[in-house]
This record gives C-alpha cells, structure tokens and sequence, in this order.
C-alpha cells in the first residue's frame, strides 16, 4: 500500500497530554514536519518553556532544555553561542513569554540572537489555572480577573509581534493562526522561513501563533477555532511584521 502521511521523525510516538481542542498539538507537529524537511534533526535544540508546553522534551525526537519559567530565551543563546553549529529554538506560551519572561525576549530580540522563537499566543495562562495573561483581551474573563480584564485597573493586551518588530536586532516577524487548513500551511511556511533564517545566519525570528484554548476560555473544544477567528485575530492581526530575511542572510 502507498504511504500517503506518516507521522514526522522528529515527533516521539507516544500521546501528547492536552487537552480536546488544544492547539498545541498542531504546533507541534508543523514544528517537526519543518525539522523533518530541513533535514537538521541531529542538530537541533529545543528550549522548552514552562505552561501547558513544559513535556515538550517528551513528545520531540531530538535534544531538548528544559527554561525557568519565562528565561527561555536566555537558555537558548546560551545554547546557540557555545554550540554555533546546533539550530536552537525556543517553544513558549503567553504566559511565559509576554509576562515572566518580558526581559528574556527583548534582550534576545534585541541584541539579534541567530536563534528562532515559536510564541504561542492563546490570550491566557494554560496550565497553571487560567489568570490572565498580558494578551487576555479586554473584557475577556480569568480566573484572577472574574469579572473580565478592565483596561483601567489590568492595562491593554500586549501586542508583542507589533512590539519586538521595532528592535533594530530583529531580522522575522510573523503572526499566523491555526485555524483552518489554509492558515495551518501558511503557519508552517512562517515556521519554516524562521528556521531556516537561523541556518543562514540571518539574525532572530519568531513565529507568534494564535492558538486554541477551549478549556480556559471556557469554551466547548468544537468552537476554539471560532474564538480565534472572532476574537483573537480583531486585537490581532494576522502577517508579517518585519522581514530582513533576504538582507541578513550569512550574518550581515
Ligand atoms: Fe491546551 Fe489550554 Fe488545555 Fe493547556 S489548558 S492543554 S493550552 S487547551
Ligand atoms: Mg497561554
């Protein structure tokens, strides 16, 4: 029989833990498909953060780190400085990237880390119970804000594709959504285009993805997508931010 799909090299075969409409899953897989098609599987590194993601490490067939929460960033340069020749990437949600971890992203950002970052934006706090994140919309309820984020008291979400692609140190930015098959492919290009910026030396890039949450947003699995389409994509706009890649190419 014709093997028309098989489940990428770089993914583990064992059962990812989250929950029924997570987005998490589909991230994954696109991330090791790309690893897959470049062929870096040998040399890659992974940065896992801490969230819903924290048991990356478990689920991709390749050498993993495991960051503080918030700090992997740092871990990555650290990584990528003393190993050049590894393609080092960090994998981090909202809550650890856009809160505990401002510092980590701007500085990397900032000074123009060869390394790649995969922002997964699902506007909440995953695993540690739902309070609001710095992307929780306005109006949209958490559990550390039951009555909806008030931009008075709580501040605006923070758009952080919109923000980082104003640092002279970044080369990519794109946001995308995984939302249906489409977005999905383009999602994977944007992954793709980050990675292999990396391996031309082109300077930092970060795929931010907007991503399901259901069980956070209190919302039934079937109907995560719609928030994002609905919700998420007004306050955040699909694109590209900023793109240097042709210009940077071999460290320029
Ligand atoms: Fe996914 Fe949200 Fe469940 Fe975490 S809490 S596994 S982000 S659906
Ligand atoms: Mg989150």
């Amino acid at each position: 029989m014709k093997t028309v799909y098989e489940k990428p090299k770089s993914l583990n075969d064992v059962h990812f833990h989250y929950c029924p409409g997570c987005g998490h899953g589909v991230i994954h897989k696109l991330v090791a498909e790309v690893i897959d098609e470049l062929g870096i599987q040998h040399k890659t590194v992974g940065v896992a953060p801490v969230g819903c993601a924290v048991f990356a490490y478990n689920y991709y067939n390749f050498d993993f780190s495991q960051a503080a929460h918030g700090r992997a960033p740092a871990v990555a340069t650290g990584i990528k400085r003393s190993k050049p020749e590894t393609v080092v990437f960090s994998y981090q949600g909202d809550g650890d990237l856009a809160a505990i971890g401002t510092a980590e992203i701007i500085h990397a950002a900032n000074r123009g880390e060869n390394i790649t970052v995969i922002f997964v934006n699902n506007a909440i706090y995953g695993m540690t119970g739902g309070q609001m994140a710095p992307t929780t919309l306005v109006g949209q309820k958490a559990t550390t804000a039951p009555y909806g984020r008030d931009p008075k008291t709580m501040g605006h979400p923070i758009k952080v594709s919109e923000l980082l692609s104003n640092l002279e140190g970044v080369t990519y930015i794109e946001r995308t959504a995984i939302t249906t098959p489409g977005e999905i492919m383009k999602a994977k290009k944007a992954i793709k285009k980050a990675f292999q910026n990396q391996i031309d030396g082109a300077g930092f890039s970060m795929v931010e993805i907007l991503s399901q949450c259901p069980t956070n947003w209190g919302v039934k699995p079937v109907d995560g997508t719609k928030f994002i389409k609905e919700k998420l994509q007004e306050v955040f706009p699909l694109g590209v931010y900023k793109d240097l890649s042709e210009e940077r190419k071999g460290g320029k």
